[in-house]
C-alpha cells in the first residue's frame, strides 16, 4: 500500500524527532501568480487615467464583467470593492428589508452572514452535511418561516451546494437564492456554471481566492435585467451612470459606494486568461494527491459527486478514530494529533473556520446597530445552541484543511511529499492512536471561545491597567 516509499525504520515521525517527508526548501509557491503579462496590464490601466465605474470611458471594468459573464454564463456580471459587499447589493437588489431572514449556513466564511446583517438583514443559520460540507436542503425547508426571503447558497471550498433541491424548496417557499460561490469559481452543478443557478449570485477576488485580484475585488452575476441594474446602482450610492452622456448624479434610492478599482479589473482581466488551464493543472495535481492517499484507512477526502465538479479551493480532510481503534469521544484529539504529526512533516495542515459561524461573538453579543436587527419587533431571539448544528460542530472536530499550498499550478512536486507525508503518519498509527488517546483535550470552539474574550478584555482593557 505504501511502496512509493520504503525508507523503513527511517520513518520516525518528525514530531517525534525525525526527519521531514516534506524538504525544508521546498516552499509553497506565492498566490496569486504575478507575470510579466499581469504587470503589463495593470500599468496600461494606470496609464490610461481612468480608474473607476465612475471614470468615463473606462474599459478594464466592463471587459472583466462581460468576459467573467461569459465564462459564468449569464447575461449580466457586475463588479465590485470585494465579495461582502457582492453579497450585500445582491440582498439589496432583491429588496431586502430590516427583520427579513436569511437562511445561511453555519460552516462558512463570516462575511456569508455579516452580509445580510449589513442590511439589517436577519441571518437563520443551517447545519451541513457532514459529506459535502454544504448546505442541508431538508434543514433549509426546516428554517422556513413566514419572515424568510433568501438563502444564500456557499459552494463551499469549491464543491457546488445541492442547488436544484434547494432551488426546488426555493420555489415552493417563494424564496430568492443567492449562490455565494466566493471559493468555487470555474466549478459546475449539472452542466451549469456556478454563479450562473441562483438568481442573483456573487463572488469574490480577494487574493486568496482561486480567481484573485491584486488586493480586494468582487463580482456579481445574474440573467436578470432588473437586478443587475439594481445591483449598478447600489455600488453607486443608487445612481444610474450612463454610458455615455450627462450623469444625473441623483439618487433613487439607498445604495453605498462599493465601487471598485480599475488597475484591480485589470490584473483579473489577465489572471482570467490562465485562469482555465491553471484550475485544469490544479485539478490533476489535486487528484494525483488524493489518489495517493485514498488507500488510508479512516482518512476520508473530500467527496465529489459525479454530477459536479470541485474548484478545489481549501481541501478539508475527515479522520475516522475507528480506523485507529479509537471510539468516537476520540475523534477531535485524533485530528489535533493527525494534524500536529502532518504540520511537523512539512504539511501547511490547519483549521479552517474554529466554530460554527452563529457561535461567533457579533452574532451571540449583537454589538452594532444597537442590536438590531434583533431588536425589531416580532424578529425571533433564536440564541446559538450546539445541539442545532451537530454536523458542523462533528467536522471542525474531526477534520483539518490545507489552504493555499495546493493552488499554484506548479504545486504538484509539492502534494507529492505531501503525499508521503501522509503515509508517513499513517504508518505509524499505533503511535498516533497512542498520542490522541492521552493527550487534554478541548474543542477548537471553547478554546476559540475563550481566546475571543481575553482578545476582547485586552484590547479594551484600562491602558493603566497592569
Ligand atoms: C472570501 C469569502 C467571502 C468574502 O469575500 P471578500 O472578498 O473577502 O469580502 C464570502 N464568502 C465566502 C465563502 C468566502 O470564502
Amino acid at each position: 500500500m505504501t511502496a512509493q516509499r520504503t525508507e523503513g525504520s527511517a520513518s520516525r515521525l518528525a514530531m517525534l524527532g525525525g526527519g521531514r517527508a516534506v524538504p525544508k526548501g521546498l516552499r509553497i509557491a506565492p498566490w496569486p501568480m504575478v507575470t510579466e503579462q499581469d504587470q503589463q496590464a495593470v500599468l496600461r490601466s494606470l496609464a490610461s487615467g481612468r480608474f473607476t465605474t465612475a471614470s468615463s470611458g473606462e474599459r478594464e471594468i466592463p471587459g472583466l464583467e462581460s468576459a467573467w459573464a461569459e465564462q459564468v454564463g449569464t447575461r449580466h456580471c457586475v463588479m465590485v470593492n470585494n465579495g461582502t459587499a457582492a453579497i450585500s447589493l445582491a440582498l439589496g437588489a432583491l429588496g431586502l428589508q430590516p427583520g427579513d431572514e436569511v437562511i445561511v449556513p453555519a460552516l462558512s466564511f463570516i462575511a456569508t452572514a455579516a452580509a445580510p446583517l449589513h442590511l439589517l438583514a436577519v441571518p437563520v443559520f443551517v447545519d451541513i452535511d457532514p459529506t459535502t460540507f454544504n448546505l442541508d436542503p431538508a434543514a433549509v425547508e426546516a428554517a422556513i418561516t413566514p419572515r424568510t426571503r433568501a438563502v444564500v447558497v456557499v459552494h463551499l471550498h469549491g464543491l457546488p451546494a445541492e442547488m436544484d433541491e434547494i432551488n426546488a424548496i426555493a420555489r415552493r417557499h417563494g424564496l430568492a437564492v443567492v449562490e455565494d460561490a466566493a471559493q468555487a469559481h470555474g466549478a459546475e452543478y449539472r452542466g451549469r456554471g456556478v454563479g450562473s443557478i441562483g438568481a442573483i449570485n456573487t463572488f469574490s477576488l480577494n487574493v486568496s481566492k482561486n480567481l484573485a485580484t491584486c488586493g480586494e475585488g468582487g463580482l456579481i452575476t445574474t440573467d436578470d435585467d432588473e437586478l443587475a441594474t439594481r445591483a449598478t446602482m447600489l455600488r453607486q450610492f443608487g445612481e444610474l451612470i450612463p454610458e455615455q452622456g450627462e450623469r444625473s448624479y441623483v439618487s433613487h434610492f439607498l445604495g453605498w459606494n462599493n465601487k471598485p478599482s480599475a488597475l484591480q479589473a485589470a490584473f483579473t482581466r489577465s489572471q482570467l486568461e490562465r485562469f482555465p488551464d491553471e484550475a485544469k493543472q490544479r485539478d490533476q495535481n489535486v487528484r494525483a494527491l488524493l489518489d495517493r492517499v485514498a488507500p488510508l484507512p479512516g482518512l476520508l477526502q473530500p467527496e465529489v459527486p459525479a454530477d459536479r465538479t470541485h474548484a478545489w479551493h481549501i481541501l478539508r480532510f475527515r479522520v475516522d478514530p475507528q480506523a485507529f481503534g479509537l471510539d468516537d469521544r476520540f475523534a477531535g484529539p485524533l485530528r489535533a494529533t493527525v494534524q500536529r504529526a502532518l504540520r511537523a512533516e512539512g504539511v501547511a495542515a490547519a483549521p479552517y473556520q474554529l466554530m460554527p459561524l452563529p457561535a461567533q461573538r457579533v452574532f451571540r453579543e449583537r454589538q452594532g446597530f444597537g442590536g438590531y436587527p434583533w431588536a425589531l419587533p416580532g424578529v425571533p431571539d433564536r440564541p446559538y445552541r450546539e445541539q442545532d448544528f451537530p454536523a458542523t460542530l462533528r467536522v471542525l472536530d474531526d477534520s483539518f484543511a490545507i489552504q493555499k499550498a495546493h493552488l499554484h499550478p506548479e504545486a504538484g512536486p509539492l502534494l507529492q511529499r505531501y503525499a508521503d507525508a501522509f503515509e508517513k503518519v499513517w504508518e505509524q498509527r499505533d503511535e498516533i492512536a497512542r498520542f490522541a488517546r492521552s493527550m487534554p483535550y478541548t474543542p477548537l470552539w471553547e478554546q476559540a471561545a475563550r481566546a475571543a474574550e481575553n482578545e476582547w478584555a485586552q484590547a479594551f482593557a484600562p491602558a493603566d491597567g497592569d
